[in-house]
């Protein structure tokens, strides 16, 4: 471009060039201002639990000798702040590389109704008291999806079902073709979303409230990352909830090549 700005043929290409030049320019620029806003966001984020880190450890230097409770209580918010801390930022590498809309490698397709099946049987000795069911497929289910990414699409959508609904609560997963494509719907009925926050929930760092979403030992990235994955493998994910009613994440994946030109 800069070869041409130099030695334009005519006023029509000069001025076409000068356009596609401030277009670029534009995009950098945008570029710049949205990684500035990830390395702030992302220094917020971490100061919380650094500042515990480094409160505790002072705790431990001027009382841990003369109180084992001191000692105790520091070495666990230390530990737990340290995992909150290494979870957030395996999270913002994640996050970071998918922003760069990486190249996909080749993958087989995975078996959407088999792997929701596994994560059930995965979740429910953890989670005893939630029922957790799923409505099953006749046939296999094929999506245009690396088995590992729908594992972590699954997992993130059907951990938050969970840790925001009550104990003694359900969380309903069902699976279902349409066209060329295949559903899955998450639905639970716990704590819901208010509407006015329901445009911003998949947003990096957007908690509904976040003094309680910390407690839960959320990150607000969790459906931000989710988002990212669904779209670069030309899906996309979307939400409807009632507060103190419930919530339906629904995802939408191609189907897999093979029967997509079955069912043509
Ligand atoms: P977090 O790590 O905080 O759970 P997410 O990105 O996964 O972050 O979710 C963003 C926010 O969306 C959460 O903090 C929570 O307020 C809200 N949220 C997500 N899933 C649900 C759900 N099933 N029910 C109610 N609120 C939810």
């Amino acid at each position: 471009l800069d070869q041409r700005l130099a030695e334009p043929k005519s006023k029509d290409e000069l001025h076409q060039l000068t356009q596609s030049f401030n277009r670029l320019i534009h995009r950098l620029q945008g570029g710049v201002e949205q990684l500035k806003q990830f390395i702030s966001d992302a220094s917020h984020e971490l100061r919380t639990p650094i500042a515990t880190i480094e409160g505790h450890a002072n705790l431990i230097k001027r009382w841990g000798k003369d109180s084992k409770e001191v000692l105790d209580e520091s070495i666990d918010y230390i530990t737990s702040e340290a995992r909150r801390m290494k979870h957030l930022t395996n999270q913002l590498l994640q996050l970071a590389y998918l922003e760069q809309n990486q190249p996909l490698h080749s993958f087989e397709p995975t078996d959407v109704t088999s792997m929701v099946s596994d994560i059930k049987n995965q979740l429910i000795p953890l989670h005893p008291r939630i029922e957790l069911a799923i409505r099953p497929t006749a046939h296999p289910i094929l999506a245009q999806i690396p088995a590992d990414t729908l594992q972590q699409v699954l997992l993130n959508v059907v951990n938050n079902a969970i840790k925001y609904t009550l104990n003694g609560d359900w969380v309903h997963i069902e699976v279902n073709r349409v066209n060329q494509n295949v559903f899955i719907h998450v639905r639970d009925n716990g704590i819901g979303i208010p509407a006015e926050d329901l445009p911003y929930i998949f947003e990096r760092f957007y908690r509904v409230d976040k003094s309680r979403s910390r407690e839960y030992g959320g990150s607000g990235l969790g459906l931000a990352i989710t988002k990212k994955l669904t779209e670069l493998y030309g899906g996309e994910i979307s939400v409807q909830s009632i507060p103190d009613e419930g919530s339906t994440f629904s995802i939408r994946l191609p189907l897999e090549a093979q029967q997509r030109l079955i069912s043509a």
